[in-house]
């Protein structure tokens, strides 16, 4: 598989919609990619954060990280 249609079902792959041939696929891939390995990695993350916020046990570093791209906090300026 290219490093392409790897990226294209990335999503796909970490919600488990894949079947279970094209799932083992990327799996592979992602494990020896160097390219995609990361990039995997990254989403899963990324997943993560946003599957904690919208539990709203967010870690207080994550939710302060985000307060402050939303709305300046004038307490950390200072
Ligand atoms: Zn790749």
């Amino acid at each position: 598989m290219e490093c392409e249609q790897v990226i294209q079902r990335l999503w796909a792959y970490l919600d488990r919609e894949l079947d279970e041939a094209t799932a083992r696929e990327i799996e592979a891939h992602v494990r020896e990619c160097l390219h995609c390995g990361p990039h995997a990695e990254f989403e899963r993350r990324l997943r993560e954060a946003i599957r904690t916020s919208a539990q709203e046990k967010a870690p207080t570093t994550l939710r302060e990280r985000l307060a402050r791209l939303l709305d300046q906090n004038p307490e950390e300026a200072r």
